[in-house]
């Protein structure tokens, strides 16, 4: 299996990364921010404890996160690999994903991490926001708490995987193209060694 993370700030492509990323190496997308929108789209349980945590750009707790994305993962068997997306964010969550991979003798196969500046990323969350109608999107100081909350407990998670030599950091900035070639570079070097 290839199990991949793709890592980055709010706004760094991940999404659109991960939508190629999988159809070329025919693996499971799975995007816990995508998974909170569903819930609170349906208006879950999970959804409505969900709801207001991410409209202030805070992190959802992690023994949430951790059971929603547990779920996904086992419901989902029978595939060739994951990219995970926006998941692990704090390092209790690295420490849960390498437990539950390794329940089926599975491990983190690379973190990619997509560098961008600060400045491009509220650009591009501004100009996300006329079109995702996400509250957190929308309004500077809400993305910019993001920011803060991506320095302070979610770089440490690039930091988990360097420690162990997974860690691989690639230029975001660029045309979606230039930055999906950088990326499979990245991976076909050390998936094909
Ligand atoms: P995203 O779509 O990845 O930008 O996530 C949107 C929001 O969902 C984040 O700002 C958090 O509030 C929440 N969220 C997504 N993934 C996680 C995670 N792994 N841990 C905690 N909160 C998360």
């Amino acid at each position: 299996m290839v199990n991949l993370i793709l890592f980055g700030p709010p706004g760094s492509g991940k999404g659109t990364q991960a939508a190629k990323l999988v159809e070329k190496y025919n693996l499971l997308h799975i995007s816990t921010g995508d998974l909170f929108r569903y819930e609170i789209k349906n208006k879950t349980e999970l959804g409505l404890k969900a709801k207001s945590i991410i409209d202030k750009g805070e992190l959802v707790p992690d023994e949430i996160t951790v059971g929603m994305l547990r779920n996904k993962v086992e419901a989902n068997p029978d595939v060739e690999g994951y990219i995970f997306d926006g998941f692990p964010r704090t390092v209790p969550q690295c420490e849960a994903l390498n437990q539950l991979l390794s329940e089926n003798s599975e491990e983190v196969t690379l973190l990619l991490e997509l560098e961008v500046e600060d400045e491009e990323i509220v650009n591009r969350l501004l100009l996300r926001a006329e079109t995702s109608g996400r509250a957190d999107d929308a309004n500077e100081d809400i993305i910019k708490n993001r920011l803060e909350v991506y320095k302070s407990e979610t770089i440490p998670v690039s930091d988990f995987y360097d420690k162990l030599g997974k860690t691989i950091r690639v230029h975001g900035q660029g045309s979606i193209d230039q930055v999906f070639e950088r990326l499979s570079n990245e991976i076909d070097s050390t998936i094909l060694c």
